[in-house]
């Protein structure tokens, strides 16, 4: 990171505007951010496009707060047609990558915005914003190194970075590379791979770029990343497989999709075939425009017990942030001037660093 992008960083913060909304939910807090980062760019419907990013503390993780920031402006899937049907980031318009100085400028001003170090200085950073961080991988890896030295600086302290991707295998083992060769030290990275389905078949139809990556592919590449892992001590050995729970979802007109019957978890426990690096994660849907049939907790239950009678550790994940549209899969970045629940953020917040402290933190190449 050069002196001059970090002091832009630092002392002007790029003026961007800010829409924040707070998730209604009373245990979970979230709270949505929406960053006008270039050119105004506006849409069909005359809103301004933004990038969306978003603060977390959930009832169950008070000891630390959760940033998600996002890596592209838009998913640069959209540029070859090749975006996930469920996700409405894909169906926004693509405007290009984000740089590693863009990355962290969201997740600090909104950890400092949100008072972060007098709490618990405690911050796990999710790349699961809008974009895909595979497809943006160097600036993704250079703001890992970014955070890693600012944040001290600030009373922080990283606990995780996830790294959470629809697969692209080369840049999978990329990171695996990365952080057996020591680039981001001590840092704590989780791999998450939105899987999703067992089958090529019926990938394709829900996570087109599947088309570009199969999943024997993909895989390889995840057990390659896992090798590379297993040699560094301390290192995150898990990985979380994503799996949204489909049903009798319209992927398009005239197909649906299910992948929640029995024998697709069997199926999916099969292909993963180690449940000492695998992580199934079985995944809520979150509300988008194409619809989708609701999954009981006691189906979601069963399901979650076959996987456990395999061997598998697992979790049924709730997404937090659905009442301020911050789930997996919501984020648009429409920027809306009358937004009611709008404040615009204090970006003096980082104006008074000490010169010293700017100096150290110059030191990111
Ligand atoms: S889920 Fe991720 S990779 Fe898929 S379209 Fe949305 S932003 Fe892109």
């Amino acid at each position: 990171m050069s002196k001059k992008n970090l002091l832009k960083l630092v002392r002007k913060i790029d003026g961007s505007v800010n829409n924040i909304k707070q998730d209604s939910d009373e245990k979970d807090i979230s709270i949505k951010y929406i960053w006008e980062v270039a050119d105004t760019h506006f849409r069909a419907d005359g809103k301004k496009q933004g990038v969306e990013s978003g603060y977390f503390v959930g009832i169950d993780y008070e000891d630390r707060h959760s940033v998600t920031v996002s890596t592209q402006q838009g998913c640069s899937w959209t540029k070859v047609s090749k975006q996930c049907t469920f996700c409405e980031t894909g169906q926004q318009d693509y405007l290009g990558q984000l740089s590693g100085e863009q990355i962290v400028q969201q997740g600090l001003v909104m950890a400092l915005d949100n008072g972060t170090p007098e709490k618990t200085g405690q911050l796990e950073v999710a790349f699961m914003g809008m974009g895909e961080p595979a497809a943006n991988y160097n600036e993704v890896a250079r703001s890992i190194e970014g955070f890693e030295v600012i944040l001290p600086n600030f009373k922080m302290n990283s606990i995780r970075y996830i790294f959470s991707t629809s697969g692209v295998p080369q840049k999978i083992i990329q990171l695996g590379k990365d952080l057996y060769e020591g680039r981001f030290g001590n840092a704590k990275i989780r791999l998450h791979v939105s899987l999703h389905a067992h089958t090529d078949e019926q990938r394709n139809e829900i996570v087109p770029i599947n088309k570009n990556f199969p999943i024997a592919d993909l895989m390889s590449s995840i057990r390659e990343y896992s090798r590379y892992v297993d040699m560094v001590e301390n290192a995150d050995k898990l990985v979380s497989i994503n799996y949204m729970l489909f049903n009798n979802y319209k992927s398009r007109p005239g197909v649906s999709f299910t992948n929640i019957t029995p024998q697709s978890i069997e199926e999916l426990a099969n292909l993963l075939n180690d449940p000492l690096h695998f992580r199934p994660v079985l995944c809520e849907f979150n509300e988008c425009s194409t619809p989708n049939d609701s999954v009981s907790f006691s189906q979601a239950e069963e399901l979650k017990r076959i996987l456990e009678k395999k061997g598998y550790k697992t979790k049924i994940f709730g997404s937090f942030g659905h009442s301020a549209n911050l789930a997996c899969g919501q984020l648009v970045g429409t920027i809306d001037e009358n937004c009611r629940d709008q404040k615009i953020v204090d970006y003096n917040i980082l104006k008074n660093v000490e010169e010293s402290v700017l100096e150290e933190m110059c030191q990111i190449k």
